[in-house]
Formats: structure tokens, C-alpha cells, sequence
């Protein structure tokens, strides 16, 4: 018996209501985000209108954690099945990876100052936590916030590919707060909420191969005034935060990449369907079909990793082990499909403005942000 896989529905983890969510997710993405795709990859940032249409429509302000969070993966999902890596990448910085530390770890001050504008696309968030030395090893960082009399800090240092960096109001970031000399790697250092209007915050474009979209900066912190109240948890204890958000940013970038492949598996047989290559559709050749038949298959083994995995975290139970493999084996299988779906299209696939090639670009980079898939393997391997 044949069923339509591309119109996933009920299983294991997720009900008829979700099925009847998912339709009306979908409408709205196609209504909000579908029509300016394009003219957004160009202007290399979602527009402001863009921003608050998300937010009208409700799709900014998801459940982070419990039984609605897998609303949450459904709509990362079908986020991902929009195709431009660029879009679903900001989105997820603002609407989670960034406001994730003010939902865990936030005064209640901070979340009633950022998070209903967040949700409503008026404050965009970042997350500035790489420094040119500071990637896969973020012991390593050197911006530093020394501590001032009567409270606050002074910040000086830099970011780098920051996505939302020219356009974010506010960014939450990771420095040194330790007073010694020696800033003592992540032991030493706190996450704070910089609003990008103090004076000493500025931003660079830092444009990429691909996720053209995501408006990817570096950012300059230069003896940056951040006041006592912007510390977000506990001083010095950034490391006990990172951990646990560091996992819930692997299962949210895990679930974006599932929903790109399934895009990219479309647009790849959609064409072998209508191509014709000898006389007859490419689809036609085994060759062909197996090569899709192997994507397919591992496209339904992730796909259905990662809704374990988002139920997993809905039950306050994700695991480094859970989120990594997540995280790696889907980011991995968005390249090997974007580089079969560019390979079949031939020559056309190449150009520059082809969907297949921005499929390819965007993939190039699943593997390297939210934790390269080196560190993942090592993250299992531990793990396992
Ligand atoms: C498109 C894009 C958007 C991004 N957006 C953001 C953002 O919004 N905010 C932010 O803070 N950061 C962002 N980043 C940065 C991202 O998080 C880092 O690129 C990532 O953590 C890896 O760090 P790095 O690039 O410095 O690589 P490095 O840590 O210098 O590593 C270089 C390479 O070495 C290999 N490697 C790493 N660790 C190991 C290991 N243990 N064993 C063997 N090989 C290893 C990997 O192949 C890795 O790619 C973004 C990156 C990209 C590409």
C-alpha cells in the first residue's frame, strides 16, 4: 500500500490535532514568508513587515517546552520544507535559539521586557556566542565584561557570524565576567542581554556562501555600558546554561534540516519525473530511483528521530546523546541530498540562481553552525 509521505501524518507522537496544525501552519508560512522568499535571499535579511507579519500570525510565539512543544517541531519542520535555509535560520535564532536563555534562564524582569515583543516580531533577538578563536572550543573566548563599582559591566570584544546581527535589537551573549587576569574559559564567564542601541555595539555584514537570508554579521562590543540587571542566569555559571541550551539548539537546527530534505527530495523528483535523458523521464533509471530510494529511507529513519526526539524534550527528558545524533545525521543528510538533487539537474542545477544550488549552499552549512558535526560525533562517541 502506497501512502503519501510528503503529507506526514498521525504517528506515533503526534495526534489528528496536530495533523489539522500542521495544515494551518503550512497556510500561513505559504501566506507570510512564501510570496518574499526571494526578495529577502537578496536583501540578505527578512524585512521588517516580515518580521511582524510572523508575529500576527501567531508563529513567533510557540511553546518552548511541554506536551505543545511538538507544535514547535511541526512548525520547524514546515519550515524547513519553505527551502531557504537563510529564512528558517533567523527565524529559529529569534523565535528560539536566542530567547531560549531568557525562557530558561531569565529574571522575570527580563522575559517581560524582551519576550512578548519578540513574539510579536517587534524586538529581534541574536545569539553572539562565536569569536574568531572561540567555535567548537568556546573556553577559548576573549570578550570580556569586567565587572564596574556599583554594578553593571563594561564589554569590549567580538562576535562573528551572528546571524539577525544588522537588523537584531537585542543580543544575548557570552563573556568573561571573572575579575582575575586569566579569564578561566567557560568557568569564568555569564550570558548577558545587550540591547544593540547602547553606545560601542556595531555590526558588520559578514555575507556567506549560502542561508543568504539570515543576515549573518560580525559584532563589535567596544567598552559596551551593560547594566547589572541584563546578567541572564548566574554570574560566572555560563557553562551550566550552555549545556542545556546548547542541546535544545541541536534539536531545533536537527528539526530544520529534516523539513529541508524533505523540500529537496521534492524538487528532485519532481524534476527526474519531467527531465528526460535518453528518451525517457530520468526517473526511469535505476540508477536514479536507487539513489533516491537511499534518501528516502534515511529521510524517514530521521524524520522519525526527530520527532522522538522533540517528544523526548515535550517530556523534560532530551539528552546530548538524543540531540546530537539529531542534529548530525539529519544536517548530514540535507548535504547528501542537496548534492544529489544539484548532480541530477546537471548543468541547470549549477547555475547560480537554480533552486538546486541554493539548496546546496544552504545544506554546506548545517553541518558547520549550532556545533560542527565533528564535535557531534565526539558528543555520541561520549555518549553513547
Ligand atoms: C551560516 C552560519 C551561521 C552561524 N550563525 C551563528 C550565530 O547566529 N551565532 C553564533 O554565535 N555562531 C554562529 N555560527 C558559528 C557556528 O556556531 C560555528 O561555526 C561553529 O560553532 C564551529 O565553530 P568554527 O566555525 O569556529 O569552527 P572551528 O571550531 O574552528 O572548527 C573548524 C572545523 O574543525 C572541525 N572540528 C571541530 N571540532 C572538531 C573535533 N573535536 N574533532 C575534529 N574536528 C573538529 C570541524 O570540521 C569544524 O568545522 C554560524 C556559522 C555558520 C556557518
Amino acid at each position: 500500500m502506497k501512502t503519501d509521505r510528503t503529507e506526514p501524518g498521525p504517528d506515533a507522537y503526534l495526534s489528528a490535532d496536530h495533523a489539522g496544525f500542521r495544515k494551518h501552519v503550512r497556510d500561513l508560512l505559504h501566506g507570510v514568508v512564501s510570496p518574499h522568499a526571494d526578495e529577502w535571499e537578496s536583501a540578505h535579511r527578512i524585512a521588517r513587515d516580515g518580521w511582524l507579519a510572523l508575529g500576527e500570525s501567531g508563529l513567533l510565539s510557540l511553546e518552548h517546552d511541554g506536551a505543545d512543544f511538538l507544535r514547535s517541531a511541526i512548525f520547524l519542520e514546515e519550515l524547513g520544507r519553505l527551502g531557504y535555509g537563510g529564512i528558517r535560520a533567523s527565524v529559529a535564532v529569534h523565535a528560539y535559539m536566542a530567547v531560549s536563555y531568557l525562557h530558561l534562564f531569565g529574571t522575570q524582569e527580563q522575559q517581560e521586557r524582551y519576550l512578548p515583543a519578540a513574539r510579536q516580531g517587534q524586538l529581534i533577538a541574536a545569539l553572539a556566542l562565536t569569536e574568531d578563536t572561540a567555535g567548537s572550543d568556546l573556553r577559548r573566548l576573549s570578550t570580556r565584561a569586567t565587572p564596574v563599582d556599583g554594578g553593571g559591566y563594561r564589554l569590549t570584544g567580538e562576535k562573528l557570524y551572528v546571524a539577525n546581527g544588522s537588523q537584531a535589537d537585542f543580543l544575548i551573549t557570552l563573556a568573561t565576567t571573572r575579575e582575575t587576569q586569566d579569564n578561566g574559559g567557560l568557568a569564568g564567564a555569564s550570558l548577558l542581554a545587550v540591547d544593540v542601541n547602547a553606545s560601542g555595539v556595531s555590526s558588520t555584514p559578514e555575507p556567506m556562501l549560502g542561508w543568504h537570508s539570515a543576515d549573518i554579521c560580525r559584532v563589535r562590543f567596544t567598552d559596551v555600558a551593560v547594566p547589572a540587571d541584563r546578567l541572564v542566569g548566574r554570574r560566572d555559571k555560563a557553562l551550566l546554561h550552555l549545556v542545556r541550551a546548547l542541546d535544545f539548539e541541536r534539536l531545533v537546527a536537527g528539526l530544520l534540516a529534516v523539513g529541508g530534505v524533505r523540500h529537496c527530495l521534492g524538487l528532485l523528483k519532481d524534476f527526474v519525473r519531467e527531465h528526460q535523458v535518453k528518451g525517457a523521464p530520468l526517473g526511469t533509471h535505476q540508477a536514479v530511483r536507487h539513489r533516491i530510494a537511499d534518501l528516502e529511507s534515511s529521510y524517514d529513519l530521521v524524520r522519525h528521530y526527530g520527532y522522538r526526539a522533540a517528544w523526548l524534550h515535550s517530556q523534560g527528558r532530551l539528552d546530548t546523546h538524543t540531540a546530537s545524533v539529531l542534529k548530525l545525521q539529519a544536517t548530514e543528510l540535507a548535504v547528501t541530498a542537496a548534492q544529489t538533487c544539484l548532480q541530477f539537474h546537471g548543468a541547470r542545477g549549477y547555475a547560480a540562481d537554480a533552486a538546486a544550488a541554493r539548496l546546496y549552499r544552504d545544506a554546506m552549512a548545517g553541518p558547520i553552525a549550532a556545533g560542527a558535526s565533528e564535535l557531534l560525533r565526539d558528543l555520541v562517541y561520549e555518549t553513547a
